[in-house]
């Protein structure tokens, strides 16, 4: 299967580029390749700011784990749709930093990043209620340890 499939740079037009993939969690169905973000491109309304999860295309993630097949998505970290801190190990983490850091944040609507690097789920899915997006749908098995 190819990798990304569907999926064009949006600043080169590269379809269905190889390596990784940078998605802006800011813009709307925006996506970067590897030497697109390494150069800080920009178009349309992207800036280089903007928080981007990082999402490795499915050769990649089982180089580094062996040949592990991804349950939560082909990512090594979360990265805050809000502040663009990255490291995030798991969706609890996340949802640890969200609610610590950012516990004024609905209203802002963001993209998914759990969604975006989960097969089979929306790339796209935009929410303004992440802190109670992320718990419902990405940590209902998790322990939410505060
Ligand atoms: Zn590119
Ligand atoms: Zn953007
Ligand atoms: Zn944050
Ligand atoms: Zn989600």
């Amino acid at each position: 299967m190819a990798s990304h499939a569907g999926v064009t740079c949006d600043v080169c037009n590269k379809y269905n580029f190889a390596g990784d993939r940078y998605k802006c969690l800011a813009c709307y169905d925006y996506d970067l390749c590897e030497t697109c973000f390494d150069d800080k491109a920009t178009s349309q309304n992207h800036e280089v700011d903007h928080p981007m999860q990082c999402i490795l295309t499915r050769n990649d993630f089982e180089r580094h784990n062996g040949k592990k097949e991804a349950t939560s998505g082909y990512v090594t970290s979360y990265t805050c749709p809000f502040c663009g801190e990255d490291g995030h190990e798991s969706e609890s983490r996340l949802l640890d930093h969200i609610v610590i850091e950012h516990d004024n944040s609905d209203g802002e609507q963001v993209v998914c990043p759990v969604c975006a690097a989960t097969p089979h789920g929306d790339p796209n899915f935009l929410t303004d209620t992440f802190a109670s997006h992320l718990a419902m749908e990405h940590c209902g098995g998790c322990e939410y340890i505060g």
